[in-house]
């Protein structure tokens, strides 16, 4: 069974990737260039022909971005659709982050349109981004909450423009679906924060991904004197239960045409710490000595169940995502 799972190089998608082959997918993954696709490929190498391919997209803005790929590979049965920007760099909100997350989004779906005529099933990697209503957050958080974040504001505030590609491309996705009524279903997956090991074989200090620098800052003695910025979101999640949810989603037939709220739980900075110095004293030095719990007494609730109980995620804690985290950094280089 032929899957094709876009970004193939990002954090989450290496994970999701590992998984796909551990459970015999055949796979087409898009990388932004030739070097990146043969890192991707490298600890596959033993695998028979066929496979593993990547297909080479370096821009997910431009229309027509996934034509050639899909065209390529018109036996492509399941689309996991997890490219796009997660990062504050921002020169300019729409070319950095809206256009890539909107246009990449369309651009999937319009390409499966074309091309795509035995796809299945499509899941996409949105975000709690695309959930999240900081004005006014509901006393439990699930599925049936969106953020309210206009363009405009995403644009003008720089805070928010991450929130707002997010949610703009998930809402371009269904509002698709609703217009075209195509053969296949959708389904979304909406995780907050994301820990867990990055993949020594692609990811390095300088790229390493963003939801992880957090832990890189707390363990590189960063954040000793000061406090930990927060994070504004108290939610995380492991990127292996994650990368299991995509691959449960697009396994399990009744989990099509909803929203996956992925999380494990709340998590604090100062859990993170004491993750850190349970898991590995030797870093004791670098550790901030009393970081503060960073979540308000009266954070507000989650409700995970659609994940547990129709994806079958069982998730991990917080201490064994952040010392795999830690792990995976002495092999990047991160502690050195
Ligand atoms: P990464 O930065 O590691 O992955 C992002 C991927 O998208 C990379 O492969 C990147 O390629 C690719 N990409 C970005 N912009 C473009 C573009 N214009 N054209 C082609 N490819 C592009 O981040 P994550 O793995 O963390 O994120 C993956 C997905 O998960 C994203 O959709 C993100 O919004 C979502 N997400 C992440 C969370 C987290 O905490 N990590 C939380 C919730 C959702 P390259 O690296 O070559 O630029």
């Amino acid at each position: 069974v032929k899957c094709l799972l876009t970004g193939g190089s990002g954090f989450i998608a290496s994970h999701v990737l590992a998984c796909l082959i551990r459970r015999g997918y055949t796979v087409v993954t898009t990388v932004r260039s030739n070097v990146k696709g043969s890192k991707v490929l490298l600890p596959y190498e033993s695998l028979p022909a066929g496979t593993l391919s990547f297909s080479v997209v370096d821009d997910i803005s431009q229309e027509g971005a996934f034509n050639k790929t899909i065209e390529e590979n018109p036996d492509i049965e399941y689309v996991i659709h997890t490219a796009s920007p997660f990062h504050n760099n921002i020169s300019d909100p729409i070319k950095d982050l809206l256009n890539p997350a909107v246009n990449g989004t369309r651009g999937i779906l319009e390409a499966i349109k074309l091309y795509g005529k035995l796809v299945k099933r499509v899941v996409i990697t949105s975000s709690f981004a695309a959930i999240v209503n900081t004005g006014s957050h509901p006393f439990i958080y699930d599925e049936k909450s969106w953020n309210p974040v206009t363009w405009e504001e995403a644009i003008n505030d720089h805070s928010l423009t991450y929130r707002g590609s997010k949610t703009f491309a998930e809402r371009e996705a269904w509002k698709f679906l609703e217009l075209e009524q195509p053969d296949y279903d959708l389904v979304v997956m909406n995780p907050p924060l994301v820990y867990g090991p990055v993949m020594p074989h692609i990811h390095a200090l300088e790229s390493l991904n963003t939801s992880n620098q957090r832990v890189r800052d707390i363990v590189q003695g960063k954040c000793v004197e000061g406090a930990i910025p927060p994070t504004g979101t108290f939610l995380w999640t492991d990127v292996r239960d994650l990368a299991l949810a995509h691959v449960r989603a697009i396994e399990v037939p009744e989990a099509g045409n909803s929203r996956y709220l992925i999380t494990a739980g709340h998590y604090s900075n100062r859990q993170i710490v004491e993750a850190i110095r349970k898991t590995h004293p030797d870093l004791l030095p670098s550790l901030p000595i009393n970081p503060v719990d960073d979540f308000p007494p009266d954070v507000y609730g989650y409700d995970n169940s659609k994940a547990r109980d129709i994806l079958g995620i069982k998730f991990r804690t917080l201490e064994e995502s952040i010392s795999d985290t830690v792990e995976s950094f002495k092999q990047i280089g991160v502690l050195n």
